[in-house]
């Protein structure tokens, strides 16, 4: 029987903050009947969660550009789904809505949340799953960091690491409709092969390769100009050594230190930064909120053009989330990482 059926909310909350790498075993999971909107807010059923690396880093207590969840609350997430009840004109029933739904199959949601979260636009004929994939967070972050911070020119090399991913696989797309020469480092060499084979990467590298050093340096004889930061440590140090004079280091995330509060090991060489002159940038993309609109119509119009792919794997009900961002740690996942709440399309 589903939950919608038994007219309950199945909800994971957060029991106690991770020491070290993510383990399902600090949340728990929950039923509660299913909450009724009061005046000002709507009910959302959930249809899909977004599971992403900052997952680990909302249950933690590090630096990070949000609150920590607290213990006891809803785990924090970024979903899709649609109105179901309703007592503010501004989430009609029937609307789709995007925002942080949380782990749960329904959320009571309203315009004065802090994160708001956005009814999407009828007119976009785009399935769901996109709207949380190339059209949404993750496509965007790739979209921004490669082409407000990166700006890869014709003929520069880019390396892009865990660049199979959600946002990797998008970035290193968008280096290659700008004319560079995009390098991949990737988990496995299926994933290598889907880079190269179907996405139109260069190069791509396995990092579990004894040799992917080596291969790296083979895979960039000019040196590195964008680097199109993901995962930091070893991998980072390794790029860093490769940067060219005036390279860009677009800082998109630090993966492999994710289960240390952030700290990702390794040291890269920061006298290389001085000497050649290298730009090295963070950035969050919740800053280029303004400018999501025109951004979604261009990665939509590549879309329908067939310059740009996606690829989503998908985990079927919420009781599968657990053990799936344990998997996104170790490199399961080939695009973006979702769970469909219910498990009925
Ligand atoms: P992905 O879909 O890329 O999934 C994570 C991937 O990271 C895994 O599949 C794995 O790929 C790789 N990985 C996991 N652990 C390690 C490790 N210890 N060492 C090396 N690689 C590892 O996730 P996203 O696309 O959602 O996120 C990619 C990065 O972008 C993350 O760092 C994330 O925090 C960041 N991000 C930043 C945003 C911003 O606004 N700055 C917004 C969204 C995401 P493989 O095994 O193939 O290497």
């Amino acid at each position: 029987m589903s939950a919608a059926q038994a007219d309950l909310n199945r909800r994971y909350v957060l029991r106690e903050r991770p020491a070290g790498d993510f383990q399902p075993n600090v949340l728990q999971r929950e039923a509660e009947p299913i909450p009724e909107p009061v005046a000002g807010q709507a009910l959302v059923r959930n249809r899909y969660l977004s599971l992403d690396p900052s997952n680990r880093i909302w249950m933690g207590e590090g630096e990070s550009y949000m609150p920590p969840v607290k213990l006891g609350e809803v785990m924090r997430g970024l979903g899709v789904g649609e109105v179901v009840a309703s007592r503010t004109r501004k989430y009609p029933v029937g609307a789709r809505v995007l925002g942080l739904l949380g782990w749960q199959d329904y959320a009571l949601i309203s315009p004065t949340d802090a994160m708001v979260p956005l009814v999407l636009p009828r007119y976009v004929p785009a399935p769901m799953t996109k709207m949380l994939g190339a059209l949404g967070v993750t496509g965007l972050t790739a979209y921004f960091g490669m082409l407000d911070i990166g700006r890869p020119k014709r003929g520069e090399t880019v390396v892009v690491s865990a660049a199979a991913g959600a946002v990797g696989s998008i970035a290193g797309q968008i280096a290659k409709l700008r004319g560079a020469r995009v390098v991949g480092i990737a988990g496995s060499a299926e994933k290598c092969a889907w880079l190269t084979g179907e996405l139109g990467f260069d190069a791509a590298i396995c990092r579990r390769d004894g040799d992917w050093r080596p291969q790296l340096a083979d895979a960039c004889p000019e040196g590195v100009d964008v680097d199109f930061e993901n995962v930091g440590g070893e991998i980072m140090e390794a790029v860093f050594e490769r940067l060219n004079h005036h390279a860009r280091v677009v800082l998109c995330g630090l993966i492999s230190g994710y289960g240390a509060d952030g700290r990702a090991a390794g040291s890269p060489n920061v006298s290389n930064l001085v000497m050649r002159r290298i730009r090295v940038q963070g950035f969050n993309v919740i800053d280029y909120l303004p400018r999501f609109p025109v951004a979604t119509l261009h990665m939509g119009v590549l879309i329908l053009l067939g310059r740009l792919r996606e690829r989503h794997t998908l985990v079927v009900g919420l009781d599968a989330a657990p053990a799936a961002l344990v998997d996104m740690f170790h490199g399961r996942n080939i695009g973006k990482l979702l769970v469909q709440i219910d498990g009925t399309p």
